[in-house]
């Protein structure tokens, strides 16, 4: 029997196995410690960013960053059509409503000529937009040159969802560096793993102590716990913060693995008609880039097959493949929500597939996902 082959599993080896343990054995089991404090400011500094506040999620930390520039119940907050879900849910957590926003044709990042359209006409209607929350897709940094231009002109808070995007750039800076307040994700499948977990970064010693504050049930520093706010259990734990530790410490490497995999699935398809590598059309667009997920697009009507009979193939030998995110305009959940679409991300949704790109997976593995690509394109071409 062979092993699946997943998408991105978690890249964890002797190296955590002995940070976790020193965190065990120091006896700094829960729920704070100096790991935790430590795990803070490696990734502050790594980002370049002066506060990190580690918390239970990446969507804990966006729900915390929402409050912390002041969004409120009633407001409307702009957001990416193509993410996750969990960025969309961190904007109704708060009691605003998400207005959504299609793609850039290029990038799939949210298209900044839109998010303008949008500001503009809900300007107009006299709206309040609490903030703009643009998403860094599958580990592409947004244009923060536009969109923080942008915000600036509207007055809008900008809020960076940074969970897929850790070690990516823009201009020379760090995503997770941009906005008043940014997200990162440490969930089992993003680029480095906590086994769960997320934190907050921002150049606000304000907003952080705010959010540790709300983080740990808003409690007041009196002895019989006075509260004064709604606060949430969504501190990290010490033990979980050495996992990520670890993980930081190797982050370059495994970026340089999920580097190497790109390029070779832009080899394998270089020669292939209708399929071009998402968000890196032209070698060197991705040069920025994480390369936390590879995913291709199929021109079903110039490859002469689909996505989907690919994704078909890559099951029957035991490999995983996913179909890019739905967008969230077209999501049951938020159907009646306000939204400027442009046809873009239904297009992605339709001809796109995320292909494996785990730093986990060995050269033998990768081979395998290889093979199994060029039978499948040797039998259509
Ligand atoms: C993973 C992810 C999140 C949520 O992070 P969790 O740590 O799983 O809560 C938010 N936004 C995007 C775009 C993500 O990919």
């Amino acid at each position: 029997m062979t092993d699946r082959i997943l998408l991105s599993s978690p890249d964890v080896g002797e190296l955590e196995e002995n940070y976790l343990i020193n965190a065990f054995r120091s006896g700094w089991i829960a729920p704070v410690g100096p790991d935790l404090n430590a795990f803070e400011s490696e990734l502050a500094e790594r980002v370049g960013v002066a506060h990190g506040v580690a918390l239970s999620s990446g969507t804990a930390a966006l729900h915390l960053a929402l409050l912390g520039v002041g969004v409120q119940p009633g407001d409307i907050v702009i957001t990416s059509t193509m993410t996750f879900a969990a960025t969309a849910n961190s904007i109704t957590y708060t009691g605003a409503q998400p207005y959504f926003v299609d793609s850039d044709p290029l990038t799939g990042n949210i298209d900044p000529d839109l998010v303008e359209q949008a500001l503009e006409s809900l300007t107009r209607e006299g709206k309040r937009v609490g903030a703009l929350l643009p998403v860094d897709l599958l580990g592409k940094a947004v244009d923060y040159t536009r969109l923080s231009d942008i915000a600036a002109k509207y007055g809008v808070p900008l809020v960076a969802d940074a969970a897929e995007s850790l070690g990516a750039s823009h201009g020379g800076r760090q995503a997770g560096s941009f906005g008043t307040a940014s997200a990162v994700s440490f969930n089992g499948n993003k680029i480095i793993t906590s086994s769960g977990g997320g934190m907050l970064l921002s150049n606000s010693q304000e907003l952080a102590d705010r959010a540790r504050y709300l983080s740990t049930q808003a409690r007041q520093p009196v002895a019989h716990y006075e509260h004064t706010d709604i606060g949430y259990n969504y501190r990290l734990s010490n033990l979980l913060a050495a996992l990520g530790r670890a993980q930081l410490s190797r982050l370059d490497s495994m970026m340089a693995k999920r580097a190497r995999w790109r390029s070779l699935y832009r080899d394998a398809f270089s020669s292939v008609p209708g399929v071009t590598i998402f968000g890196a059309a032209r070698e060197g667009d991705d040069a920025d880039d994480n390369y936390w997920l590879t995913s291709i697009l199929v021109d079903e009507a110039e490859a002469g097959w689909a996505a989907s009979e690919l994704s078909a193939h890559l099951t029957l030998a035991d490999i995983e493949s996913r179909p890019l995110w739905k967008p969230m305009h077209l999501q049951p959940i938020f159907v009646g929500a306000p939204s400027l679409t442009n046809g873009v991300s239904e297009r992605f949704f339709d001809t796109g597939l995320t292909l494996p790109s785990g730093s986990v997976l060995s050269e033998e593995q990768f081979g395998r996902v290889l093979t199994s690509i060029q039978q499948f394109l040797g039998e259509r071409g």
